[in-house]
């Protein structure tokens, strides 16, 4: 079952006359939308007590959550009080996750050290995902989700992505199709190029960790350095188009959580995307 919804709230929720966070399950159910990812990026701020209230409203609508972690983390930091930082973020992220009854955190895996190799960056993320794992053992039906990132500068090509996900199998890869997009200076925005990233993770990770991938998918914007602002379904001249790959899901016979970031429409578009899929449902 592929499963779509909002990452966070969009004015649509507050428009329609609804408060409190708890009320969202019950708002995204009415709009036949089955996932949400819960926006810890400033810092994971939540109560236990009110996290327990959202996972009991998330169950009793059929809503399944996500949350994405605090956007501080930096798992390649040189700096031994940044790792300590990063990991305090991704240890709470994954408290709150446990009593939202939430399957995965979703973590960017930080930025590339200045003027050294790519790879040097990417073994200090593995070192430190190593001991992340280790420290972690008790949350271990929480999969940690690391993001393929939209700028250059950014540690997250999906070839790293990939790369620390062979680490352990409670690491899962979130593939953000926009910013791979705008990463690669508009790639990634036609169906043998989503065939290409698909393939890939099949080769890396196998058929059962593709199947199950994270998604991120929205329009964006981009400049040299990659991603510059994330645009909505409405504005066509921006990609990727979700059109293009939602006859992948079948072929793949994909069991995602696919997640709209659109800007302030991100239920609406999270929408289209369902109504999309349900449109090609036993056609293809
Ligand atoms: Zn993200």
């Amino acid at each position: 079952m592929v499963r779509f919804g909002p990452a966070g709230n969009s004015s649509l929720f507050y428009d329609e006359g609804f408060k409190s966070s708890l009320e969202i399950p019950k708002f995204l159910k009415e709009k036949g939308l089955t996932a949400y990812e819960y926006q810890c990026g400033r810092g994971v701020r939540v109560k236990e007590d009110f996290c327990l209230q959202l996972k009991e409203a998330s169950e009793e609508n059929d809503i399944l959550l996500s949350i994405h972690s605090p956007y501080f983390i930096n798992l390649a930091s040189e700096d031994k009080e940044k790792l300590e930082k990063s990991f305090n973020h991704i240890e709470k992220s994954l408290w709150a996750a446990e009593k939202m009854g939430a399957k995965v955190i979703v973590v960017h895996p930080g930025s590339i050290i200045k003027g050294k190799p790519r790879t040097e960056s990417l073994d200090r993320a593995k070192s430190f995902l190593e001991e992340v794992l280790d420290k972690t053992k008790n949350y271990k039906d929480i999969k940690i989700g690391l993001e393929t990132m939209g700028k250059v500068n950014q540690l997250g090509s999906l070839d790293e992505v990939l790369s620390l996900c062979l680490l352990s199998n409670r690491l899962k890869p979130v593939i953000d199709f926009g910013h791979l997009h705008a990463r690669d200076g508009g790639l990634f925005n036609k169906k043998e190029e989503f065939i290409r990233v698909l393939e890939k993770i099949g080769e890396v990770l196998g058929e059962e960790r593709l199947r199950d991938i994270h998604i991120h998918f929205s329009p964006i914007e981009y400049t040299q350095g990659g991603e510059k602002k994330h645009r909505t379904f409405d504005e066509r001249e921006f990609g990727p188009r979700f059109e293009d790959f939602a006859p992948l899901i079948f072929k793949y016979n994909l069991s995602s959580v696919i997640i709209s970031e659109s800007q302030d429409k991100q239920t609406e578009d999270a929408i289209l995307m369902k109504d999309i899929y349900n449109s090609l449902k036993g056609g293809v």
